[in-house]
């Protein structure tokens, strides 16, 4: 059995590792010259930035474990950074040193910026949420929810809206309950550790899709960057896959690029034409990021810090985090009037902003705004999103949006790489 991947960003790559982990020969096409997607590395006046600045957490454990696999080491790759909600000057919840969720609740009885009753209805709401088993007998707005479960403006404000916004990547308003309750499940009640953020101490396409590359290349297989499949045609004993002039059969084909991309591939295939159709159907969700270069004594009072502000959301001190010192990145999530602005006119906003916030600054040696439109799916209330296996046998979907119970992040992109490539091994 042969197999073709396409598409080398983290959901590929984890498709093509636990391949070649079985010993089965697997090709990655991957269109850029840098592996990574929608979470690469960006060559920026000799620095290494990526394309958005990303948070993991602790509760990524496919993503940390096939890291592991492929030989990066997450203990070094990682600042590891116990949960603490912080938004600068308004609220601060730090998890207590307790088995979860007990660290999350008194962390919320205790949290400074909120009044005690607030406190107390966050608590009552995570308790009934868990006697629930975190399930809703139907999907609702997250907005919904919270409003339902009676929770109090400042908590809403200071917690609950920049935690949806920055997992869902989707307004709260808009955002699906159950795919929220997901995430606060698998974080603060699936054991300490799960909390943990985990900032990155090297660029994106370093920490996972390079070094599996190493590891599909030590058992035989082939990564091939820079070659974008321009076709994907059934043929009598699997799929022919066109590359530039070069056309090759294989037995089975996972189709892992993003789901704007993967259509031009499913329309052409008739058994593949209802796929098709729930891939189009997504609506999607932008984020910024803007890099502020700062005369290098310029910090950050922590390595990461949210704000209550009109448009950023998150700093990190790339200083602290990488050595890029003087570097702050600066996050926009989801959709708002920023998209309407020139860049030159956002970085200038987003340094106005973070002074605000944080006190004087001098001038920024330069900018760079990273805008990636389609940055995610749109995470609303009962999404119907398209399943791995699809009525091809041998054709596979990985990615971010595909059928899961989590919104789009490197973890639901790993897991559905892993599935794709079990459904593979267990496809006779
Ligand atoms: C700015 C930003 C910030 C984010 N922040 C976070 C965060 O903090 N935490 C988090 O967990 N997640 C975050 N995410 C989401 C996360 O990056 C994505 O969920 C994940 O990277 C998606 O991976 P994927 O493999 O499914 O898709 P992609 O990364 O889109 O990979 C698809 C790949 O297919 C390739 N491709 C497309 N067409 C072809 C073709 N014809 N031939 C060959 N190759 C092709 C593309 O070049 C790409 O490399 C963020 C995303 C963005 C954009």
């Amino acid at each position: 059995m042969n197999v073709a991947v396409i598409g080398g960003g983290y959901a590929g790559m984890a498709a093509a590792v636990t391949l070649a982990e079985r010993g089965v020969p697997v090709t990655v096409f991957e269109s850029a010259r840098t592996l990574g997607g929608r979470a690469r590395r960006i060559e920026h006046r000799e620095l290494a930035l990526d394309n958005g600045l990303h948070i993991l957490i602790g509760a990524y454990r496919e993503t940390l474990r096939l890291m592991r696999l492929a030989g990066a080491d997450p203990e070094r790759l990682f600042l590891r950074l116990p949960l603490a909600w912080r938004i600068h000057e308004r609220f601060h919840l730090a998890a207590a040193n307790f088995p979860a969720p007990l660290n999350l609740l008194a962390g919320l009885l205790t949290a400074r910026g909120a009044a005690l009753g607030g406190r107390l209805a966050a608590a009552r709401f995570m308790l009934r949420m868990r006697r629930k088993g975190y399930r809703l007998e139907q999907d609702t707005s997250a907005a919904g929810l919270l409003e339902q479960h009676a929770q109090d403006a400042r908590l809403t404000r200071f917690l609950w809206r920049p935690l949806c916004v920055s997992a869902l990547n989707t307004p709260l308003e808009a955002a699906s309950a159950q795919v929220f309750l997901n995430v606060l499940r698998d974080s603060f009640d699936a054991g300490r550790d799960a909390t943990d953020f985990l900032l990155p101490r090297a660029d994106l396409s370093a920490l996972f899709p390079e070094p599996a590359a190493a590891y599909i290349s030590a058992r035989g297989g082939t990564v091939l960057a820079g070659q974008r499949v321009t076709g994907i045609d059934q043929a009598r004993d699997g799929f022919t896959v066109s590359c530039g002039s070069t056309e090759q059969v294989y037995d089975c084909v996972v189709c892992a690029v993003a789901p704007y991309h993967a259509k031009a591939f499913l329309i052409g295939i008739t058994a593949l034409a209802e796929v098709a159709e729930a891939v189009d159907a997504l609506g999607y969700q932008p984020i910024y990021s803007v890099y502020l270069r700062y005369p290098q004594q310029v910090r950050l009072p922590a390595p990461m810090l949210g704000f209550d502000s009109a448009l950023l959301q998150w700093a990190f001190d790339r200083g602290e985090l990488c050595g890029q010192r003087g570097v702050i990145g600066l996050v926009i999530s989801a959709e708002g009037a920023h998209q309407d602005l020139p860049h030159d006119e956002l970085a200038q906003l987003a340094h106005q902003e973070l002074q605000q916030q944080i006190g004087l600054l001098p001038c920024p040696l330069w900018h760079r705004v990273i805008a990636e439109k389609r940055a995610t799916f749109s995470c609303v209330p009962a999404l119907k999103r398209p399943e791995t296996r699809t009525p091809l046998r041998h054709f596979f979907l990985a990615g971010d949006y595909t059928a899961s119970e989590y919104p789009a992040t490197l973890e639901a992109a790993v897991r559905s790489g892993v599935a794709a490539a079990q459904a593979i091994l267990g496809t006779p």
